[in-house]
């Protein structure tokens, strides 16, 4: 039973459901609010409302976006010829860091794992030959960027395997080996994952 206030308590629940936060610790940020400004708590309140209500995902590439088409997918100078495909939107911004990458996302939310019952359908993956079918000019390569990991690299291998036969003609490639085993796009810095892209291989 708690001791606290019901909106403290509410709070604090609030908080510990964030990934990584454990009671304690929203314990902590729950009093770390309570003595901020109301203009900085509020402030706090206030953003996560404006995402909520602003923030949908792209019609193209399923990217985060505040407009019906992000930026990205807007943007004329960009190779739409060339279509990188990341796990979630979080790994299009070390891949724009890079400053290697000019082509366009693809964003599957999430990788395939049936143990986890995460299956094609739970994934913008028929979206992405949807798309392949009908972009013009073609697409010519798809670089297949999810994550090093089991549920990444068995992702990358089902688009791989279905595309030879979707789409005989595209090039599809993988990211070279060098990023860490294991470990998401995500946290990989720019030089390591500018090379993986440089060096990246046939499937
Ligand atoms: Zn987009």
């Amino acid at each position: 039973m708690s001791s606290y206030a019901p909106p403290v308590q509410r709070l604090v629940t609030e908080l510990s459901k964030l990934p990584g936060i454990g009671t304690r610790t929203a314990q902590r940020l729950a009093f770390h609010i309570l003595r901020a400004s109301d203009e900085d708590a509020l402030g706090l309140a206030e953003s996560i409302r404006e995402v909520k209500e602003r923030i949908g995902l792209c019609e193209v590439c399923y990217n985060l976006t505040d407009e019906p088409r992000c930026r990205i997918c807007q943007d004329s100078r960009r190779d739409h010829g060339l279509i990188c495909v990341v796990e979630e939107p979080g790994d299009v911004i070390p891949m724009e860091r890079t400053h290697e990458y000019s082509g366009v996302y693809h964003v599957l939310g999430g990788a395939l794992s049936p143990i986890d019952g995460i299956d094609p359908e739970d994934l913008k993956i028929a979206e992405l030959y949807a798309r392949i079918a009908s972009e013009t000019p073609p697409v010519r390569e798809i670089v297949l960027a999810t994550n090093p990991t089991t549920t990444g690299e068995a992702t990358a291998l089902h688009i791989a395997h279905e595309l030879r036969s979707r789409a005989p003609e595209l090039t599809v490639t993988r990211l070279a080996s060098g990023l860490p085993v294991g470990s998401d796009l995500e946290y990989a810095d720019e030089v390591t994952l500018g090379k993986a892209f440089a060096g990246r291989r046939s499937l």
